[in-house]
């Protein structure tokens, strides 16, 4: 098996100082479009979709989904028609997001927030599946049983790329951790960096999505306490600083996802969290085209953060 994606060492005045090493995992570079995790995630899923010749997917998202984004352009590759149930207004349809998974093709069906909630309600989704039969749906975030063997073929790399004690990821979903889990098979210690403010659920919802032999499984943990205020949310400080690594390192994070993950590393590490001569791996699950909606919203200043691929010209 070769590994789909590089290893990186990274080097950093703290990492220096603490004895640490760090490399770090460049799912972001699988693909040029597609987020790296939600490639992991959505490979198996559609190759099932294919296998069963299913007359399409759908799948459900908000307006600036890595998710929405990835599916849409996976399926255009696929050649398999898709649907995307989106919470939030039609005149969002343009956002960068957006007017990509319409370009590849995605059929975006908006919704409001009432009906966004019931995207795991089992009436709801059996009233779905009659509506579109021979439609297979995938969860929010492509989180499901099938994402976690794309996902742990991670592990399955990197232990032929070097060896390690910990690996850290952010977590939204879960679905990422536990794939991780179910590939690591307790090799390593796993550390999910939890990016919204509802933790509780967070873990039971990753024991959910594994199957009942590793649901023991206890070489894992999810920190709470980076978050920075909720789901997408950060201070201008949280992302200057995420800016400032990104530029030590050379590699392009975003504040969402990946920057949490980054604040994690840099706050465990100064605090003694890790043993000198700890050897951490780093997941860069990908997402950088969820900057978009946040330079549309004047959230960040386009000037300051990567260049994203112009938006296809609107139809
Ligand atoms: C979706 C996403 C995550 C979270 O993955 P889960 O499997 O939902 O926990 C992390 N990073 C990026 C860039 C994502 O798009």
């Amino acid at each position: 098996m070769t590994a789909l994606s590089k290893l990186q060492s990274i080097s950093h005045p703290i990492f220096k100082k603490h004895h640490i090493s760090v490399a770090i995992k460049r799912d972001d570079q699988i693909n040029n479009i597609i987020s790296g995790n939600k490639w992991r995630k959505l490979k198996h899923n559609l190759r099932h979709a294919k296998a069963a010749t299913a007359k399409g997917i759908i799948t459900f998202g908000g307006c600036f989904s890595n998710h929405i984004h990835a599916a849409a352009f996976a399926c255009y590759q696929q050649n398999l028609p898709i649907i995307g149930i989106i919470r939030g207004e039609v005149s969002n349809q343009d956002n960068y997001t957006l007017a990509w998974a319409k370009h590849w093709g995605m059929q975006l069906n908006f919704v409001d927030r009432k009906t966004y909630r019931l995207r795991n309600d089992e009436d709801y989704l059996q009233q779905l599946q009659q509506q579109y039969p021979d439609h297979i749906i995938v969860p929010e975030g492509g989180s499901n049983t099938l994402a976690l063997a794309g996902v742990a073929e991670i592990i399955d790399e990197l232990n032929q790329q070097t060896e390690f004690d910990t690996l850290i990821t952010p977590v939204g979903s879960g679905g990422t951790l536990a794939g991780l889990i179910l590939g690591d098979k307790a090799q390593h210690q796993l550390i999910g960096i939890s990016v919204l403010k509802q933790q509780d659920y967070l873990e039971s919802q990753v024991k959910e999505l594994l199957p009942a032999e590793a649901k023991k499984l206890n070489n894992w943990s999810i920190m709470n306490q980076y978050h920075c205020g909720g789901y997408a949310k950060f201070s201008q400080q949280d992302a200057e600083k995420v800016r400032e690594f990104s530029q030590v390192t050379g590699i392009d994070f975003e504040p969402v996802y990946s920057g949490k993950m980054i604040l994690a590393l840099l706050d465990l590490i100064e605090s003694g969290y890790f043993q000198p001569q700890h050897r951490i791996i780093l997941l860069h699950t990908g997402g950088i085209q969820g900057l978009a909606g946040m330079f549309e919203r004047g959230i960040l200043n386009e000037d300051e953060w990567p260049t994203l691929p112009l938006p296809p010209m609107s139809k």
